[in-house]
This record gives C-alpha cells, sequence and structure tokens, in this order.
C-alpha cells in the first residue's frame, strides 16, 4: 500500500427504480482490477425500489405516539418501525436495529436525495446487494473489483457523522492483527481493524450530502487484508446495546 487513488463519479443521473447501477457506473468510469467501488446506499435502494410513499402508509397507535414524542410524522415512524427487528431506543430518536445486523438511528430511513413525501430505506439485505453488484460489473465490463455499499450514520461517544460499510463483497469487513507483533515484539490481543469502515467513511467524505451529486467513488491500490465478516455484534455481545436497552425499559 504506497499510494491509494480515490476516485469521486461525478456525472451519474438521478437514480429511479430499475436503474442499471453497475451499467451507469461502468460508462462513467475505468475500473481496473483490484479497485474499490463505495457506493451509497441510497442510491441502490432508488434502484431497486426500497422506497415508499408516505401517503401510502397508515401510522400505527405506536408511531402516532412516537411522532408525538419526538415531533415527526407519525407515517415516516411508521417506516421506520416497520425496517427494525429490535428498538433500542424509542427517545429522543429511534435507535433501532435491522435484520441484517445493523443498528442505526431512525433505522437508516431517509427523506433526503428523493422526490417529496418519499422515503429511502436502506436495502433489506445489503451483503446480498454488495455480492450482486459485484457479479454485475464482472458481466458489465469483465473487472473484478470489491464493493462497499456505505450509509451516512451518527454514532455513541462522538457528534458528526460519517461513512459507514452496510454491505460489502471481495474483501473482509475485519483485518485481523491479533496474533501479530507490533515495532516491541509484543504480541497484539485485541486489535481488529474494522478496515471496510474506514474506507466507507473516506468514501462518505468524497460524496457528500445534500446536492453534491457524487454517489460513488472509486479506491485504487489499497491492496488486500486478511481476517473475517463479524462487523456486527450479535445478541449479547453489544454492551452499548444492552446497557441502553435497560435503561430505556427502566424509564
Ligand atoms: P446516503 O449516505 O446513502 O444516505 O446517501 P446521501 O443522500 O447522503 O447521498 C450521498 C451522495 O450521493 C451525495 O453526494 C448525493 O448528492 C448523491 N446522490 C444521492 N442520490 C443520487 C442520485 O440519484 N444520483 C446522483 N448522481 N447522486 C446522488
Ligand atoms: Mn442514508
Ligand atoms: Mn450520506
Amino acid at each position: 500500500m504506497e499510494d491509494i487513488r480515490v476516485i469521486g463519479i461525478r456525472g451519474l443521473p438521478l437514480i429511479r427504480a430499475g436503474d442499471d447501477i453497475a451499467a451507469l457506473i461502468c460508462d462513467k468510469v475505468t475500473l481496473h482490477d483490484g479497485d474499490i467501488l463505495c457506493i451509497a446506499s441510497t442510491i441502490w435502494s432508488k434502484a431497486r425500489g426500497y422506497t415508499r410513499n408516505l401517503s401510502g402508509i397508515t401510522p400505527s397507535e405506536r408511531a402516532v405516539r412516537l411522532g408525538r414524542m419526538n415531533g415527526e410524522d407519525p407515517r415516516f415512524v411508521q417506516a421506520v418501525l416497520d425496517a427494525s427487528t429490535d428498538i433500542i431506543m424509542e427517545h429522543p430518536f429511534i435507535l433501532s436495529e435491522m435484520a441484517f445486523g445493523h443498528i442505526g438511528v431512525r433505522a437508516g430511513v431517509d427523506q433526503s436525495n428523493i422526490d417529496d413525501g418519499m422515503v429511502i430505506f436502506l436495502p433489506p439485505d445489503p451483503m446480498k446487494s454488495a455480492g450482486e453488484l459485484h457479479e454485475e460489473i464482472v458481466r458489465v465490463c469483465g473487472r473484478d473489483v470489491g464493493i462497499i455499499i456505505t450509509d451516512t450514520c451518527g454514532r455513541s461517544f462522538r457528534r458528526g457523522q460519517t461513512g459507514n460499510a452496510i454491505g460489502w463483497s471481495g474483501m473482509t469487513a475485519i483485518r485481523d492483527f491479533r496474533g501479530d507483533t507490533d515495532l516491541f515484539g509484543h504480541v497484539l490481543k485485541i486489535t481488529e481493524e474494522a478496515v471496510v469502515d474506514e474506507i466507507a467513511g473516506f468514501a462518505n467524505f468524497v460524496m457528500g450530502e445534500s446536492n453534491n451529486g457524487v454517489p460513488a467513488v472509486v479506491f485504487r491500490g489499497c491492496g488486500t487484508w486478511a481476517g473475517h465478516d463479524n462487523l456486527y455484534f450479535r445478541g449479547d455481545e453489544d454492551i452499548t446495546k444492552r446497557v441502553l436497552k435497560k435503561e430505556w425499559a427502566s424509564g
């Protein structure tokens, strides 16, 4: 890993349901084998139709209650509840878990970069989506590139949002340093680097938010690494989640 090139892909259209993301991207950039292609989850969801019209949503009693409590449209709240498998916090915003393991504010449901009255959901199975895009890029331009599907997420402990990886293909999420020795010969016991999040964070920086119009970023020269894909804590592994749920339940 010496010089890493980072290329924001400009000139993509507004994505609509049914669009062929791989073809649109390969038309704008010449990909090389070993590149890593990051795309904003929002365009994948728009292309695959993971969107809903608020006018077609009838809020439940719970959605009405939470909408009142958090100052949000109860139909939007219902969309968030529908996208969630476990509600960790209800107020001052909904923090919830999705089936694929991701925990996020408002279940990552967005009302930006789409027509008025519409909401965008995170892809329900982003790992599968990343695998599909991987295959589609091979089909369109014959290149073997790693894929990271990103979303802009808030985080605990620090102000500000950063890009996170929600799905990936062609690399492991984590680079495992356990068992390596440091510069002084100490054996590393706990260092697992969440590489896909680090790359997603920089991709998010290049994408920008709002109206930048750069929903895809290519990284060239990141090299390869070995590790595993257990990025999401499962069940009781997540101490923060356990404490938050207890706190919330006790009012
Ligand atoms: P998220 O982080 O996945 O929720 O996506 P954002 O809404 O923050 O968008 C990330 C980047 O993609 C920003 O630069 C947006 O302007 C851009 N973007 C979003 N949707 C589209 C689209 O349909 N077409 C194009 N060309 N850019 C888009
Ligand atoms: Mn988002
Ligand atoms: Mn974003």
